[in-house]
């Protein structure tokens, strides 16, 4: 068996620690005699399970009592509909288009209410966070969406828009955990966890109690209810019974390793290798302005599609996988979530430099 060093932007590398626990624990769960597949979502054993993965994620984010969590499924984008047809009670809200992500969540809220564009990097390839010290707040907006940390660009918010009063909510899909937040500051928090938290087909919506409503949008599916959700304790139908429990076993990981304070300590330093080397190379340059740099996923170019292609093919055949950039900007990012070791970038650094030596 050889494990690569896996710079996917998701669904990504997860603990090798998580994995080799759960290959240990896959025919017999805790002496149930079965795995967690295999179980019953209203049984004992898998009550505790996802009992104390809440308890877990509670504890690392410092999530308030007046804040619900909730386990759901359909992807970061089904969110893109159920914000608008939960939270739209004035049938309009503020989008900062500063990706491809927030662009399409943008778009499908506009199926529902009055959608505005509150501000966009747009102009420049989405390679900047806009400045939201002081945005045209629309006065009737349910509330102001962002997209935290931009995937596919690889910015990130280093402060949060000025919100006017109005509740903010935020796709975190790929900082998720990355380090503390401040979760009053939001109404609602969620993202998909195949980026930085556990397998795919796992949503982790965090929202304070007082936005579930029964008066929803009309004709909003039972199940795209935040209400029917947060009243079952994410039990009302089978939840993603196993990617929970992936996703538990990630949180007790993180809770070793120190907790999010401890975490965004140790992606500062794996960035900061990265971006160093950036910022001095004669070959490999990054795309986003400096001050937006994201600690998650850092896109970089040659300049040269041709040399960008052999740096993908040779990189893949050093055992460093998964470097092409997004099909919509070419060129090359690599995701350094939480799980991938700080050995993973120095080993990806020492061979941008040995290719740069090669290639210049
Ligand atoms: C990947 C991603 C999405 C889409 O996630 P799905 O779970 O595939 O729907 C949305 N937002 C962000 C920020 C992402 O990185």
């Amino acid at each position: 068996m050889s494990r690569v060093y896996n710079f996917s932007a998701g669904p990504a590398v997860l603990p090798e620690e998580v994995l080799r626990e759960a290959a240990e624990e896959m025919l017999d769960y805790n002496g149930t005699g079965m795995s967690v597949m295999e179980m019953s979502h209203r049984s004992k054993a898998y009550k505790e399970i996802i009992e104390t993965a809440e308890a877990d994620l509670r504890e690392l984010l410092g999530i308030p009592d007046n804040y619900k969590v909730l386990f759901l499924q359909g992807g970061a984008s089904q969110q893109f509909a159920m914000i608008p047809m939960n939270l739209m009670k004035n049938g309009e809200a503020d989008y900062i288009v500063t990706g491809q992500w927030a662009k399409k969540a943008y778009q499908e809220a506009q199926k529902y209410g009055k959608a505005n564009k509150i501000a966009s990097s747009e102009d420049k390839t989405f390679s900047y966070i806009p400045d939201v010290s002081d945005l045209p707040v629309s006065e009737n907006a349910d509330y102001v969406y962002i997209c935290e940390n931009n995937t596919i660009y690889g910015t990130k918010y280093q402060e949060l828009p000025n919100t006017k009063g109005k509740i903010l909510v935020s796709d975190v899909s790929s900082c998720f955990l990355s380090e503390p937040v401040d979760v009053t500051k939001y109404g609602v928090i969620y993202g998909g966890v195949q980026k930085n938290i556990g397998p795919a087909g796992v949503v982790i919506v965090i929202i304070r109690e007082d936005l579930i409503m029964e008066d929803v949008l009309e004709g909003t599916p039972t199940m795209l209810k935040y209400k029917t959700h947060a009243d079952a304790e994410s039990l009302y139908n089978t939840p993603p019974a196993y990617g929970i429990y992936i996703c538990g076993k990630v949180f007790k990981w993180l809770k070793r390793q120190g907790g999010l304070e401890a975490m965004k300590k140790y992606n500062e330093r794996k960035a900061k290798i990265l971006y160093d080397f950036l910022d001095e190379s004669r070959l490999f340059k990054g795309t986003v302005e400096k001050k937006d740099r994201s600690l998650m996923n850092v896109p970089f170019i040659t300049g040269d599609e041709e040399l960008d292609a052999k740096f993908v093919k040779e990189s893949q055949a050093a055992g460093l996988v998964n470097l092409k950039g997004h099909r919509t900007v070419g060129g090359m990012r690599a995701s350094i979530y939480n799980a991938m070791p700080i050995e993973g970038v120095e080993a990806l650094v020492a061979f941008m430099r040995k290719f740069e030596e090669e290639n210049l």
